[in-house]
């Protein structure tokens, strides 16, 4: 089947191109590195399938026109499928599939990463010992164990990492809209109402999806209920934040720590190479200026164990919806 790809970078092709190798008959695979947008979404025109990525706009206008252009599926290479318009999609007859699972070791590896990073300055060291600076003023850090940390989100992703802060002797208290018996079972674990896990958490990390529900979960009415000093970690979605509130608790010192993998205007800047340009984004400047704050783009998920599964599911809900077999990762509308 033909499948045009937006937003490919060279490692998308390194490991879709060897996946695809397994395929028999192989797919063919069309990759253009522009994101998908109304403005590109002609490129799709006579592909039934195309593969999109976390900042790809699959809008109205973006479904319409792909629909217009005989497209019928949508394979998201994610879990996070909150970019795409449901309703539309529905709508249109336009089917939409993801991979709702692909290591979740990456990401939950990733924000424990993030917490080492920020809680020993690790950041700060590296520069400075690179720099043939040895002293230790600034480096001071806090020890892990002991400490209580706030899981949002205890689903595959939060379990996870829950499971690895408590081999750091870490008390866990959990939020979720559907709490679950695994992670009550890990020990010193247990499940809070939100207002609880903010008075009583050193540490918060969001592992919960974006939803209309979660958008700006952490606004300033909930930061101002955390422990002052509080460290907050998101590698879910960076609409998870309300920024603005967060550069305001950092200048307040409410917020201590803030480690993040996700912004909520990343869709213009993340993923590509900034390095000789003037970025505009005042806000994403600020929070860059801190020196408590730590950001990643959107590499939680970058280990080869999740893109070799992200390329292997995907071409699997490729070749279903081609030969017309249920779709087992199908994204389907909220009732
Ligand atoms: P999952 O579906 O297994 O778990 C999500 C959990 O959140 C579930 O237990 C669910 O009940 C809970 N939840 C839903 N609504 C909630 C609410 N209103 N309040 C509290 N909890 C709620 O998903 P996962 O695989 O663990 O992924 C979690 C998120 O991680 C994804 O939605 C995605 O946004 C993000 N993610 C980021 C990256 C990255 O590279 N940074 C990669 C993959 C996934």
């Amino acid at each position: 089947m033909q499948v045009a790809f937006f937003s490919t970078k060279p490692y998308d092709r390194l490991f879709f191109d060897a996946a695809n190798q397994a395929q028999t008959p192989p797919h063919d695979l069309v990759y253009f590195e522009t994101r998908l947008t109304p403005q590109t979404a002609t490129l799709a025109h006579g592909f039934p399938a195309i593969c999109a990525f976390v900042n790809d706009e699959l809008n109205h206008a973006t479904l319409q026109l792909l629909a217009k252009g005989g497209t019928k599926l949508i394979a998201l290479r994610s879990a996070g499928f909150n970019h795409v318009d449901l309703a539309t999609a529905r709508d249109l007859g336009l089917q939409v599939v993801r991979v709702p699972a692909y290591s979740p070791y990456s990401v939950a590896e990733h924000a424990v990463g993030l917490i080492l990073m920020l809680n020993r300055k690790l950041y700060r060291a590296y520069n400075r010992v690179r720099d043939d600076n040895f002293t230790l003023d600034g480096l001071l850090g806090f020890d892990l164990n002991g400490c209580t940390v706030g899981v949002i989100g205890t689903g595959k992703i939060g379990l996870i990492f829950a499971r690895i802060i408590a081999g750091f002797g870490c008390r866990l208290l959990g939020y979720d809209a559907y709490p679950s018996k695994d992670f009550e079972a890990l020990g010193d674990a247990r499940y809070v109402s939100l207002p609880e896990l903010y008075a009583q958490a050193d540490i918060i990390s969001l592992h919960c999806p974006l939803t209309p529900e979660t958008h700006y979960l952490i606004n300033a009415q909930a930061i101002a209920q955390m422990k002052a000093g509080v460290m907050l970690i998101n590698t879910s979605r960076g609409h998870l934040i309300d920024t603005e509130a967060a550069i305001a608790g950092i200048k307040s010192g409410q917020i201590g720590y803030l480690g993040l993998d996700v912004y909520e205007q990343e869709d213009e800047i993340f993923f590509e190479d900034w390095s000789q340009e003037i970025i505009l984004d005042d806000t994403f400047q600020l929070l860059q200026s801190f020196p408590n704050v730590v950001i990643t783009a959107h590499q939680a998920f970058f280990t080869r164990n999740a893109l070799t599964s992200i390329a292997e599911v995907t071409l699997a809900n490729l070749r279903e919806f081609e030969q017309n077999h249920p779709l087992q990762n199908q994204v389907q509308l909220p009732e």
